[in-house]
């Protein structure tokens, strides 16, 4: 493995990786760019190439390629080696058949050969084939989104990968047989039975469950049915297609969020691969507060950009509301796309592809949205404010910019001709009773404003030192020797990704050059002038204590000589400028 992650990095440079998923702009020696892992506006991301390392000083987001893969595809560490791997055209070991092989890697592959056999069985039955064939679906699609078919039968999966050398555990770990409380001597069957299979993939393509669509509606049967959750699976971290439409949302700047299976597969081939589906998860209250961390997160790292496209009735509404108060809560720029007279997205693409594309166009912002819906009910005045109060402004609420939130309230007031000093008095109840949930309460920060200035300007001077590898040379004696060995010793066994976000950190201020000499020697002199000050407020309490006693007087004694080196430096200082 460690060999690997060595090969790897040697092949590839920290700015190809990043250069890939953001636009990086030269910055002295690092690149610099806007941080795709926050919001904002002036760049304070930087790339560090001889290190090897990415920084932002605005959220704190630090580490290498792969903990830049792992956040911005939102995998695991595995996840990252797989892809920056094919990437540098690293063959990872195949490992089928290996003892030690971790657990979570056969789980992949136990489901990889589920997928392979649903695959196959689509196409040994006609009747499946017919149907996809009856929803308008290509072959060419079924092969790119890898849809199957599970057989009638109630263990045609289990005895394949039983053949295979699974074990029942391992199955039923991954959600693919269940187990019956029946008195039975096979307790086991598969969890699909006559249903056209779609695999549901992480967002880095390995397959981590799968959802079925029954194939003859059948009032007593779900018309889908999702695996279980499993370690792999957890539903709020996942959203369909996502691992297909990545990179098109990047390159496209928004993304389409549908709800089902096959609106997701059918908007794929109408063109527009920057579709995902929410495939049935519980967007839910649990969402805003996991936030980056749950699939609609994982869209914030390509894009703030988010059409809402489900069933135009009123249920799909009510789920396309859900869906856009998360997705503002993580700070994403929201509109509805609303299909008239009841059908889902799938059968508008099927019967008429290009006014999908029309549809799409006309997406509304979600407020204006769910103010227009509102008015459709024709409702009373009183019964409108309420309507706003309970529907509109909650979403209005969830925006973090005050200037969006007033300019949303104007937006609303005009439709409905409630007066915005009304709705601006609503707002302020709901953010009061909520408390406000945006992307920033969310972020950790580095905790910068709680850092001492001495230990802000011992950042900087060890930052100076490492950035300029003259940790270990002459030359740069009087910030060693104002450090100290202590403090060296404690920065030093700071990780590497630590003390290389501190060089950065100085580049960024003073360019690749590091600071002049003059700027050094103030830095200097400002440090010690800390410690004097430190040392000497701490005398200063203990002598209130000791007032009047022998060791008061020493107290004193020392006190006074330490204001004398401080206004010393000062004075160095001042006649420095
Ligand atoms: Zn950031």
């Amino acid at each position: 493995m460690k060999d690997h992650v060595e090969e790897i990095k040697h092949k590839l440079s920290v700015v190809d990786v990043v250069g890939g998923y953001v636009k990086l702009e030269r910055a002295g020696k690092n690149m610099r760019a806007r941080c795709p892992f926050h919001n904002e506006k002036t760049p304070s991301f930087y790339v560090s190439p001889e290190r090897g390392s990415f920084v932002c000083f605005g959220c704190g987001a630090k580490g290498d390629m792969f903990t830049f893969v792992e956040r911005i595809e939102g995998v695991d560490f595995f996840g990252a080696l797989k892809t920056l791997a094919e990437r540098a055209g690293v063959e990872l070991t195949p490992t089928r058949g290996d003892k030690d092989k971790n657990e979570r890697s056969r789980e992949f592959e136990i489901l990889e050969d589920a997928t392979i056999f649903f695959e196959n069985e689509l196409k040994k039955n006609e009747l499946a084939q017919a149907y996809v064939a009856s929803r308008g679906i290509a072959p060419s699609t079924v092969q790119i989104m890898r849809m199957g078919y599970a057989p009638a039968e109630w263990r045609s999966l289990r005895t394949y990968l039983k053949a295979r050398g699974w074990s029942d555990g391992e199955m039923e770990k991954t959600g693919l047989i269940k187990r019956t409380d029946k008195q039975t001597s096979d307790p086991f069957y598969d969890v699909f039975r006559d249903r056209v299979v779609f695999p549901i993939a992480d967002a880095s393509g390995r397959v981590v469950a799968f959802s079925g669509r029954i194939v003859v509606d059948d009032p007593k049967a779900p018309k889908y049915l999702n695996s279980p959750e499993t370690d792999l699976y957890r539903k709020s971290r996942i959203l369909y297609g996502l691992d297909k439409a990545k990179q098109r949302i990047r390159e496209m700047d928004y993304a389409i969020l549908v709800e089902g299976q096959m609106d997701l597969v059918m908007s794929h081939q109408a063109g527009l691969r920057n579709t995902v589906a929410s495939s049935g998860t519980a967007l839910s209250d649990e969402e805003i507060r996991d936030g980056e961390y749950t699939g609609l997160g994982l869209i914030t790292r390509l894009t703030k950009n988010i059409i809402i496209a489900f069933d135009s009735d009123a249920a799909g509404t009510k789920a396309a509301l859900r869906a856009a108060k998360i997705a503002m809560s993580l700070g994403m720029d929201v509109k509805v796309a609303f299909a008239r007279g009841g059908k889902d997205p799938a059968e508008i693409i099927q019967t008429e592809p290009k006014a999908w594309a029309q549809i799409l166009k006309e997406a509304q912002p979600v407020v204006e949205f769910a103010t227009e819906r509102l008015l459709e009910k024709k409702l009373a005045h009183k019964d409108l404010h309420r309507g706003i109060r309970d529907e509109v402004l909650p979403l209005v609420a969830t925006n973090e910019s005050a200037l969006d939130r007033s300019r949303m309230l104007n937006v609303v007031s005009t439709m409905t001709g409630v007066k915005v000093s009304d709705l601006e008095q609503d707002i302020m109840n709901i953010t009061e009773d909520r408390g406000h949930v945006t992307p920033s309460n969310r972020i950790i920060g580095m905790p910068v404003e709680n850092m001492s200035r001495e230990e802000r300007l011992e950042r900087m001077l060890f930052g100076i030192l490492y950035g300029q590898n003259k940790l270990n040379m002459n030359g740069e004696n009087d910030i060693q020797e104002v450090l100290g060995a202590g403090r060296l010793l404690h920065y030093n066994s700071l990780p590497d990704i630590d003390k290389s976000m501190l060089a950065t950190h100085v580049e960024t201020l003073y360019g690749e050059d590091g600071p002049q000499l003059k700027d050094k020697i103030d830095m200097v002199l400002n440090l010690t002038l800390e410690r004097t000050k430190r040392k000497r407020d701490e005398i200063g309490r203990e002598m209130r204590t000791a007032i009047g006693s022998p060791r008061g007087d020493a107290l004193l004694k020392e006190f006074e000589s330490l204001s004398k080196e401080m206004s010393d430096i000062t004075n160095k200082l001042s006649s420095r400028q």
